[in-house]
């Protein structure tokens, strides 16, 4: 998916799961039973729930080697001072079912001198044993005489470095600060010394730290990073601010992903788009455009809205970071253009964009390399391109438009990019009855006429060019003097095309979202607030602010957030359609209002996280659940998403 456009259906759906709330949720189903026999004596406490946290953590992206007997493994804090860890499987130890199980044992010593409390070099430790258990380094046959240190080739460490830190990224450590275990043991004068032990043809900690620093492997680490893939989530779900917090911690853990600065670009400049209005685009000048396109791999609202301006600004320098580290990036150029599109100036700046459009078309010719670059989005690439300069332009109209039609049949063959093609026909239909309404020729602009007349009812009227659209639709049959449909008839209500809320913005103006990490969300809303445990199994913590009526669930990031009480925000909604209005839903609402934005399409819940007897209505295509009282207003509403059943990609 690439391209999220003007129509409603341009969202792919279901949502895939942004890592930190499918290990939220794996935590809470809690299916799997951690055994954790830790040594008495010197190691402290807070070691061994370090050791526990980190390791359930991992586990949850770590998937399950088949040459073993029982996973996860059995991991031990062992009270001795040497700087060591290992992973083995020990014949004398078998659980109640005879079971032999694998083995992560990690030294005192090496907790105390090397991870000194920081679970991000905690996580390189344990990830790196559980990559030799999943890489088959470790086999049952070994230690047949009891526990064998391990000896692993270099090649077997090596491994185990590079598909540790993928684990360590992906369960949503940093790669920065995950990278501080192996400096600190080239700083403590140990950098010969596996923590394995001393092998004859150990790589050296330098030597180890060069892989993964390396280009090529920190490009596997940052598509892997969770904060990538729930960026992704934003993207789709269309929350471009959340998008661009995520992505830009991305960028500053990877200073070279350039595949983060075009997300952040296009979270920026969709930002920027949201802010426009009617007039803007007025005076801009420019047919209905098509939004770019963002990269995913693996497969909102702005509050007051600020400085628009600096976001533009903000978005352009992004793509322009991009194509400083990869001159031919497909995406950054197009959204790049797209930008000059929708200058702040009011003015479209066409020469750059002519000037990156070409690019664009000379990239798009070869088919091998823009092969991940799917068919609706090069359609809407190119859609944009014809709207904004060569609808005007003799030797491109034509050619231009053939490809987008080659493209556009391509994308209608496939069921989730169907619709979605519709709105970019849709688009160019637009420009076209204003090319054909410019011309002095009756029939011409007959045919302006009628073609509007589709448009209209065939786009959401919250669409900032539907009231442009409708404006010069009226004109036309005042000039024709043929008889107006009425905008309200041409107007249809849609309850089915609001963007899944992931985020609220409280009066201090702080945003709090979805899958933001939950302590830092904690202390920007009030650092006296302590988390109180939910459960104790999973791991999972609520914070109460009283003051805002928000009360964040979550283990290591938010999964729900709770709103009640006279000071709660209200909830955004926003349609799909880029510069749509919002509306909200708040407290103390009746029941009639919420339904008359929303429907009654709702599933009945009773499964509140924090009192089960509580009931809620629960619209998931919008990501709330609302809570009535007795006189039928609402009382409580609940953001969260949850992972939808069955069906589609
Ligand atoms: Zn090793």
């Amino acid at each position: 998916m690439s391209t999220s456009s003007t129509s409603r259906s341009a969202r792919p759906r279901p949502l895939r799961w942004p890592n930190a709330v499918a290990v939220a949720l794996a935590t809470l189903v809690g299916s799997v039973a951690f055994v954790s026999n830790v040594a008495h004596a010197a190691v402290s406490q807070d070691q061994r729930d370090m050791v526990d946290r980190v390791m359930q953590r991992l586990l949850t992206v770590v998937e399950e080697p088949e040459q073993y007997d029982a996973w996860p493994p059995q991991w031990l804090v062992v009270d001795e001072p040497a700087l060591n860890a290992f992973a083995t499987v020990d014949r004398r130890q078998r659980n109640q079912n005879n079971e032999l199980r694998p083995l992560v044992r990690i030294y005192r010593g090496l907790l105390d001198e090397i991870v000194e409390m920081n679970e991000d070099r905690l996580a390189f430790v344990l990830a790196h044993e559980l990559a030799h258990l999943t890489c088959g380094h470790v086999t049952s046959e070994v230690g047949d005489t009891g526990v064998l240190d391990a000896a692993f080739t270099r090649e077997q460490e090596l491994e185990a470095d590079r598909v540790g830190m993928k684990y360590v990224v992906a369960a949503g450590y940093s790669y920065r600060d995950a990278m501080g275990a192996p400096q600190q043991f080239v700083e403590s004068d140990h950098s010969y010394t596996s923590f394995e032990g001393i092998g004859t043809d150990h790589p050296s900690w330098i030597e180890r730290l060069e892989l993964l620093e390396s280009d090529e492997l920190q490009k596997q680490y940052w598509r892997a990073a969770s904060s990538f893939q729930t960026g992704v989530f934003f993207l789709r779900a269309q929350n471009f601010q959340a998008a661009e917090f995520s992505f830009r911690a991305v960028t500053e853990e990877f200073p070279k992903c350039y595949e983060a600065w075009v997300n952040l670009g296009y979270a920026q400049l969709m930002q920027y788009c949201d802010a426009l209005d009617s007039d803007d685009l007025e005076s801009l000048g420019i047919g209905q455009l098509i939004v770019g396109g963002f990269y995913e791999r693996m497969g909102g609202t702005r509050g007051p809205v600020g400085d628009i301006e600096s976001l533009w600004w903000d978005a352009v320098g992004s793509f322009q970071r991009a194509l400083t580290l990869k001159d031919d990036l497909l995406l950054a150029k197009a959204d790049l253009a797209l930008a000059y599109l929708v200058h702040p100036s009011g003015t479209p700046d066409l020469g750059q964009a002519a000037r990156l459009y070409a690019d664009v078309a000379e990239l798009l010719e070869d088919e091998e390399a823009t092969a991940n670059i799917d068919p609706l989005t090069r359609a809407a690439m190119l859609a944009n391109a014809w709207v904004g300069l060569y609808h005007n332009d003799e030797s491109q109209n034509a050619k231009v438009l053939a490809q987008i039609e080659q493209f556009l049949k391509r994308a209608e063959q496939r069921r989730q990019t169907a619709d979605a093609a519709a709105s970019v026909r849709a688009a160019l239909d637009y420009t076209r009855a204003r090319s054909l309404a410019a011309s002095g020729d009756q029939a011409n602009r007959g045919e302006a006429m009628e073609l509007l007349e589709d448009y209209l009812a065939a786009t959401p009227t919250t669409s900032a060019w539907w009231s442009l659209a409708y404006d010069q639709y009226a004109d036309l049959a005042k000039q024709l003097g043929k008889p107006a449909q009425a905008a309200d008839e041409l107007r249809k209500p849609r309850t089915d095309d609001w963007r899944i809320v992931t985020s609220v913005t409280t009066g201090d103006d702080i945003v709090v979202s979805l899958a933001a990490p939950i302590r830092r969300l904690a202390a920007s809303l009030d650092e006296t607030v302590e988390g109180e445990r939910l459960f104790q199994r999973f791991g999972l913590k609520q914070y109460v602010f009283g003051d805002v009526g928000t009360t964040l669930i979550g283990g290591r990031d938010v999964i729900a957030i709770v709103l009640s009480g006279p000071n709660a925000p209200p909830v955004q909604l926003r349609r799909e359609t880029l510069g749509a209005q919002s509306e909200q839903v708040a407290i103390g609402m009746p029941r009639s209002e919420v339904e008359a934005l929303l429907g009654d399409a709702w599933t009945s819940t009773n499964t509140s996280i924090i009192d089960p007897d509580q009931r809620h209505e629960f619209y998931e295509d919008v990501g709330i659940a609302v809570r009535y009282g007795d006189d039928n207003t609402v009382v409580e509403i609940i953001v969260t998403v949850a992972p939808r059943r069955g069906g589609g990609k």
